[in-house]
């Protein structure tokens, strides 16, 4: 079995994001960027699924520009086997994400697509359950454990009221939850080693998919500054000030 695993170059976890003089998005230009921080959960359980002895090959795919190259390098190094660009420059959306992953997943027929819950940079949480929509497969969202049990899978997923086991039946896509795993760092001599690994580079146009959408982001803006906070030195002046200057009892 095949394990496809959708990876994205986002602005790194740690950087401040600012936003560009002309409000038409953020400043991504000389900025560390990195692989969503879901993603890498992704790649982890991809490769413990690998380690385990039920699948025979983790292929990394990314959809977005040259630079993404360097992602996908980052799961080679983790220590998935080939990687798949679809270049292009242009905003990607998720639903054309998911068309995307469908056009490589038809090429490719893995038994498993892992996506992560949702990519830090616009917070969407749509690429799976829209990849589900659109082929078919069974969807385990915010997985936090996945087991193999007879011919499918029992995904343990993560909501509100606590956790909630599933069964579903593969192929199937799976979004990972933050406690689904612990990456690994990917170490030196597998830093070397990735670079000789395969990595395709397709063009959008040669896919044939459209990423067309309907959806233009009109204005980005700072949130507001929030005023600093304070330290009462007593319950009866936290009561005090709750009541007379923030009016709030
Ligand atoms: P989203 O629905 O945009 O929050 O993204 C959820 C997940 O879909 C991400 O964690 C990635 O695994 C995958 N994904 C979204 N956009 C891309 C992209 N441009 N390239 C590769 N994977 C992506």
């Amino acid at each position: 079995m095949k394990v496809l695993v959708a990876v994205k170059r986002v602005l790194d976890y740690n950087v401040k994001a600012r936003v560009k003089a002309d409000k038409s998005g953020i400043e991504l230009a000389n900025v560390k960027m990195s692989m969503n921080p879901f993603d890498e959960i992704a790649i982890e359980e991809a490769l413990r699924i690998k380690e385990a002895g039920k699948a025979e090959e983790v292929i990394a795919v990314s959809i977005g520009p040259s630079q993404s190259q360097e992602t996908i390098r980052t799961a080679l190094a983790m220590g998935a086997d080939r990687g798949i660009l679809i270049e292009t420059d242009d905003e990607v959306q998720p639903l054309a994400v998911a068309k995307l992953l469908k056009h490589v997943a038809e090429k490719e027929e893995p038994g498993l697509l892992i996506v992560g819950k949702q990519a830090i940079d616009d917070d969407a949480n749509q690429t799976g359950q829209m990849y589900s929509a659109i082929t078919g497969w069974p969807q385990a969202t915010f997985a936090s454990k996945v087991e193999f049990e007879g011919d499918g899978l029992k995904v343990t997923r993560e909501v509100d009221s606590g956790l909630e086991s599933i069964q579903v039946a593969m192929p199937a896509v799976i979004t990972t939850d933050l406690r689904l795993n612990e990456p690994r760092y990917a170490k030196l001599p597998n830093i070397m080693k990735a670079k000789k690994k395969p990595l395709e580079v397709i063009a959008l146009a040669d896919t044939g998919v459209s990423i067309e959408t309907g959806l233009k982001t009109v204005e980005v803006n700072e949130p507001e500054e929030r005023e600093a906070g304070i330290i009462v030195k007593s319950v009866d002046e936290l009561v005090d000030r709750l009541r007379n200057e923030a009016k709030v009892i």
